[in-house]
């Protein structure tokens, strides 16, 4: 069997005073080895907090109510704390947003990745050094023996970054969980790291799990693609079937906001109006209904069903069930 991981049914709540924050709501997905998912939709719509559940690392008051997470051939959901933290690091490495609050200013850098092989390996110091170096050229970083005795703050963002990327390859994980890792990166670094992350991946053949709000990154390093809303997947497939074939009102809205390469400045992007879900009291029928342009009475009524476009390729849409209702009906 080819999968490393299959999520099933996920649930996951915050147990806040205000309520119970329904922030993942039944999501399912498989990936893998050597795949990327891209899970993309806009902050809140559960696209981190389904990701931490793989690392054991929701934040209180959080809590993973229903379903399982399979990796290879155990579920993370059972695993104890102390299993959990063998495969963190080791098995799943992650890589955040803002470097700096992941790294440690008073260590340096190599002694940081230092750290996790002590933690995760057998290798002697003499070892560890050289994976450490070697860490450091796979991922761009030149001059490796000056700049491992380095502090976090002598390196630039894109580097501190690269940095990150070295420390969670340095057990040969097999999947990377990279959450928005270059939304606070300028245009040009934020390249770079993709370039980067598109050449790991097909040297080392590890499975990714890239976390953005942007459907236009996605494109550059993922096979498939999870469209997220208010805690619910509402689209996937692979990159063809979400660019070229989308079923979803908030898919065809999200393509539209991509901004296009040779836009002139008057060409704006057309966001997607509205405002989020309540994830206390969420909409009895279809979380997108208050925005859609496409509602239906249904949609307010009734959650749509998971639609199955064709092999691979899934959407929760009442449209779609419409179109199929239509197409038999022609068909009699
Ligand atoms: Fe829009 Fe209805 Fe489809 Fe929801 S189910 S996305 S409201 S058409
Ligand atoms: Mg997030």
């Amino acid at each position: 069997d080819d999968t490393l991981l299959k999520v099933n049914d996920l649930e996951v709540s915050f147990f806040t005073h205000a309520g119970e924050v329904k922030a993942v709501r039944k999501v399912s997905y498989d990936l893998k080895y050597g795949e990327a998912m891209g899970i993309v939709g806009e902050s809140g719509s559960g696209k981190s907090v389904s990701s931490y559940a793989l690392m054991g690392i929701i934040p209180e008051p959080g809590k993973i109510l229903n379903g399982s997470i399979n990796f290879e051939d155990k579920d993370i959901t059972k695993l104890s704390e102390a299993e959990m933290l063998k495969l963190r690091g080791k098995e799943v490495g992650m890589i955040f947003q803002d470097p700096m609050t992941s790294l440690n200013p008073v260590f340096t850098v190599g002694s940081q990745i230092d750290e996790s092989l002590k933690k995760h390996t057998n290798l002697d110091k003499k070892e560890r050094e050289k994976r450490i170096i070697e860490l450091f050229e796979l991922v761009g970083i030149n001059q490796p023996e000056k700049r491992l005795k380095q502090y976090p703050h002598e390196f630039s963002g894109g580097m501190r970054q690269r940095v990150m990327i070295a420390m969670a390859l340095a057990c040969n994980p097999k999947l990377l969980i990279a959450d928005e890792p270059t939304t606070a990166l300028d245009v040009t670094i934020q390249a770079q790291i993709i370039e980067l992350l598109k050449e790991l991946k097909e040297k080392i053949n590890m499975s990714i799990i890239f976390i953005t709000h942007d459907l236009g990154v996605i494109s550059e390093i993922c096979d498939k693609v999870a469209v997220m809303y208010a805690g619910n997947i509402i689209e996937r497939g692979s990159i063809d079937d979400i660019f070229y074939n989308p079923k979803h009102p908030y898919t065809l809205g999200l393509l539209k906001s991509i901004p296009k390469i040779n836009a002139d400045e008057h060409e704006r992007l057309i966001p997607i109006e509205g405002n989020p879900v309540d994830l206390i009291n969420p909409p009895k029928g279809c979380a997108f209904a208050p925005r859609c342009d496409y509602c239906m009475n249904i949609c307010m009524e009734k959650v749509p069903p998971v639609y199955s476009v064709e092999k691979g390729h899934e959407s929760s849409c009442w449209l779609l069930v419409k179109e199929e209702f239509e197409r038999e009906v022609k068909a009699l």
